[in-house]
């Protein structure tokens, strides 16, 4: 991440209109809108937006084409930097920076002098970044037949490399940096669920770790443990980032839809100025007090059969949780932002965390193999407070949760809570005039219902 940052060093390098990095999406710029006379019906505001914004607002294809003017193309021929490659006969050797490892050091392990590295390094600005290089950092020397230096290569970033040469004529040394800009294209994908999310994600081309962002964003909605069932659906527009004309790495998530036992959540990224995140339909952050399921569900692979955990069958007390079964060691989060006041042992409890909350919440996590907080501490939503066991009084690993709202326990995956404010109402409009096109997109992308029925009842026909 910070490599990143430091293209900002570079004279000549591309400064990308894209942040590729912290799930952000590219600025689009609309057109400012002057609505006169705004009445103080809120409604007529709406029609009126809805009117301009048919005229006037970009499409997801503008979006789209937007983004590939960015793309520069390469001046330098690109360079493959995962094997030893030669070019113009030049050979090269690559080293991997090992942990304790200075540049010293690997330029007397390649007969290189100190000198040659001091000077290198005090070119110009760009050569000095070598100076700072970490470990798993790569750098390809190409060396003449009797030993001497000729060049070197190291990627400062995702898209940039640094190439010192030393000129044989004058002995002066060089350095330039080419670009390797990569290239966002914007997809749609959509499934529908028959076995596992993940497996109804690769059939529609996403990555696992696409699925998880995917879960991440509705994790505030839906337990995406307990509650996913055969014929829910996901319609998704997100990016693939390209290098070299290579598949390099998923992008984000611009907007996503799921439906959960026929209730449909949509959501759309978006920077209201304090940065991006995602947003329903009507302008509420997605993000909401407690997290549906606190625990990390990418660890219940398909492989892993919930079914074979039976529960302890005589109970002293009723029970008044929900048990999550899951792999052991498998991350448990805090549901919620809050102050550790219990984490202990007991037999019947095991290991356990107890979290209490604003507003008269407490929730209790019992049977951890590790508690990773101690009583006192304050604990954020998503932070790991422990992980899956069987301690105590179980018969197989899971996570005992409970919910408790001033002194009554509740379902934790039916409580009502709080909804989360929406935006500021000088802020909605031009979220609406952002959100409505990426949605209607959504909709036109969305999975046909009547065609899940038909592909459930084939399945259990056949
Ligand atoms: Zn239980």
């Amino acid at each position: 991440m910070n490599k990143k940052r430091k293209q900002a060093v570079f004279k000549n390098s591309h400064k990308p209109r894209f942040q590729l990095a912290n799930l952000k999406l590219p600025n689009i710029s609309f057109p400012k809108l002057k609505i006169h006379r705004i009445t103080a019906l809120v409604f007529t505001v709406l029609v009126s937006i809805a009117v301009l914004y048919a005229f006037s607002s970009p499409s997801i294809e503008t979006i789209k084409k937007h983004k590939q003017l960015q793309v520069q193309i390469p001046v330098q021929p690109l360079v493959n930097f995962t094997a030893i490659t030669s070019d113009d006969e030049v050979k090269w050797k690559e080293v991997t920076i090992k942990k304790g490892q200075s540049l010293s050091s690997i330029f007397k392990d390649l007969n290189l002098s100190q000198t040659l590295l001091y000077n290198i390094i005090h070119t110009n600005k760009s050569a000095k970044l070598l100076s700072k290089i970490k470990p798993g950092a790569i750098i390809a020397f190409s060396l003449l037949d009797d030993g001497q230096f000729s060049q070197l290569k190291y990627k400062i970033s995702e898209s940039e490399e640094l190439i010192v040469k030393l000129t044989e004529k004058d002995n002066q040394l060089s350095t330039e940096i080419v670009m390797h800009p990569t290239e966002i294209n914007v997809q749609t994908a959509n499934g529908i669920i028959t076995g596992s999310l993940f497996n109804a994600g690769k059939k529609s081309g996403l990555t696992d770790a696409m699925v998880m962002k995917l879960a991440g964003i509705f994790a505030w909605d839906i337990d995406f443990i307990l509650d996913i069932r055969q014929g829910d659906s996901f319609s998704i527009i997100y990016e693939k980032v390209y290098q070299d004309g290579e598949f390099l790495r998923d992008g984000n998530i611009i907007a996503a839809s799921f439906t959960n036992q026929g209730e449909t959540y949509e959501a759309v990224s978006y920077d209201d100025g304090n940065g991006w995140s995602y947003y329903n339909p009507e302008g509420r952050n997605m993000k909401k007090a407690f997290l549906r399921a606190p625990l990390n569900f990418s660890y219940i692979s398909s492989s892993f059969n919930p079914k074979r955990f039976h529960p302890v069958q005589k109970r002293v007390k009723p029970h008044r949780g929900i048990d999550y079964a899951a792999p052991r060691g498998t991350p448990v989060y805090a549901a919620g932002n809050g102050t550790v006041i219990k984490a202990g042992y007991n037999k019947y409890n095991g290991n356990y965390v107890f979290i209490k909350h604003p507003s008269g919440i407490v929730t209790k996590y019992l049977h951890f193999t590790k508690k990773k907080v101690k009583k006192g501490q304050k604990v954020t939503q998503g932070q790991t407070i422990g992980t899956v066991g069987s301690t105590g009084m179980v018969t197989g690993a899971h996570l005992h949760y409970e919910f408790v709202l001033n002194g009554v326990h509740r379902n934790p995956r039916t409580v009502k809570l709080p909804k989360a404010s929406p935006l500021a109402k000088n802020k909605i409009k031009d979220y609406l005039i952002y959100a409505t096109p990426i949605l209607s997109q959504l909709d036109s992308i969305t999975v046909d219902k009547v065609a899940i029925q038909k592909h459930l009842e084939n399945k259990k026909e056949s």
